[in-house]
């Protein structure tokens, strides 16, 4: 990858996003569900950009939306109606309305309160509104905290028996249709033994649901599948998705498969140029361009990305801090980096920077979000211009007076 010419064309900080790998990984895991009927539900948050979304429709994928304004992108991007989920911990009525107008797959559904909410919306609209339920497994996914969601101690999805109560519930409603089941335990997982333990718990449910004469036709295996940023061992997608069948014998069940980063993580590299280097005391740092406003991660759960230098310079390697320009101590990209000497304008690509990256950006410290670029067949394409002044202003400049 040309990293030179492609920081002097768009300058940086610069995201760009290698649509051809997205694809593979996409094929890979598509493939390793060969046998059973299969939806792939890109979960839009890794990575948001329309273009990526649209490479992704093209390739027939569905997509997970947390919110309507991810819907909303999805629709924009051509993914069909009967291909997106709406998922997440707390919607909105003006949410659950849009989404249940638009006629969308299901609502994933994490509450008792909020299925009376969706029962009330759609009996307002006189439809019928497609649900899922989110079980909270309770299985430890043997990941960091932040990134874990499967135990009972955090807010995601609900116990086996209140969801049990809510399946009755739907069932007996003419404005509720229970269509589907669904858990997601936490994201980069590297063991697939929590999985396989999850699967098994929810196709017992799936089970106890037949013997009540409730039907479901989609098996939501969530996202999560981990990747590699450093040495992690990760979870081949064919093992994944045989122990995932291994749980389902007799069942005759459409899974629907959400990966995120899986998909993009990978793909996207993170450019950003050196400002200066400075020392203080023993301490050795580099300033560059990029800040944590444009990529949160190492800063948010001190997330190890790799940082590949692009530089003239022959020096020895030392530690070195890499930080950006933000007013905050916990503005950095990495810790104790092994880098030579750099000067003014080398570049340095930060790796792994697909999945939650660009979508987790913000403007603090009044910084413009980066320009995003695709490449694809080897040809690139800029897909987000930079942020400039004038946007991060447009919405408070009439309120001065
Ligand atoms: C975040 C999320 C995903 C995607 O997670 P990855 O770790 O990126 O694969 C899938 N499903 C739901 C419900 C999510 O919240």
């Amino acid at each position: 990858m040309n990293f030179k010419e492609l920081a002097s064309t768009y300058k940086t900080p610069l995201y760009i996003y290698d649509l051809d790998y997205m694809s593979a990984q996409y094929k890979e895991l598509k493939e390793a569900f060969k046998g059973r009927k299969s939806i792939m539900a890109y979960a839009i948050k890794s990575n948001s950009n329309l273009s990526v979304i649209k490479h992704f429709a093209e390739l027939g994928s569905g997509a997970d939306c947390v919110s309507i304004g991810e819907v909303r992108r999805a629709f924009l991007a051509g993914i069909p109606s009967y291909k997106i989920i709406f998922s997440g911990v707390g919607k909105s009525d003006d949410e659950i309305r849009e989404a249940i107008q638009k006629d969308i797959l299901y609502i994933n559904v994490e509450s008792e309160a909020e299925l009376g909410r969706v029962e009330l919306i759609a009996k307002e609209l006189n439809s019928v509104c497609r649900i899922s339920i989110r079980v909270n497994p309770n299985i430890d996914p043997l990941t960091h905290p932040y990134i874990s969601t499967g135990l009972h101690d955090n807010k995601f999805g609900v116990e086996i028996d209140a969801a049990k109560r809510m399946y009755i519930r739907a069932n007996n409603s003419e404005y509720l249709d229970p269509v589907g089941i669904h858990f997601h335990i936490g994201s980069q997982l590297t063991e697939l033994e929590p999985i396989y333990e999850s699967a098994a718990i929810v196709a017992d449910m799936v089970r106890s649901l037949q013997s009540i004469k409730i039907e479901l036709k989609f098996f939501d295996v969530g996202g999560g599948l981990g990747v590699k940023y450093n040495n992690e061992t990760t979870i081949k997608p064919y093992d994944y998705a045989q122990a995932i069948f291994s749980t389902l014998k007799g069942l005759d069940l459409t899974i629907i498969c959400e990966p995120g980063r899986f998909l993009t993580a990978n793909a996207g590299y993170f450019l950003t140029k050196v400002l200066y280097e400075k020392q203080n005391g023993s301490k050795r740092f580099v300033v560059v361009d990029g800040a944590m406003n444009d990529l949160l991660r190492p800063s948010l759960y001190k997330a190890y990305h790799k940082i590949e230098p692009i530089t003239e310079s022959k020096s020895e390697l030392s530690q070195a801090d890499v930080v950006g320009p933000v007013c905050e101590s916990g503005d950095f990209f990495a810790k104790e980096c092994m880098l030579p000497t750099l000067e003014h304008n080398d570049l340095l690509v930060v790796h792994s920077a697909g999945a939650y990256g660009f979508g987790m950006g913000s403007n603090y410290n009044t910084r413009g979000r980066s320009a995003e670029v695709a490449l694809k067949g080897g040809k690139a394409k800029l897909i987000r211009r930079r942020e400039e002044f004038e946007d991060l202003i447009a919405l408070e400049k009439e309120f001065l007076e």
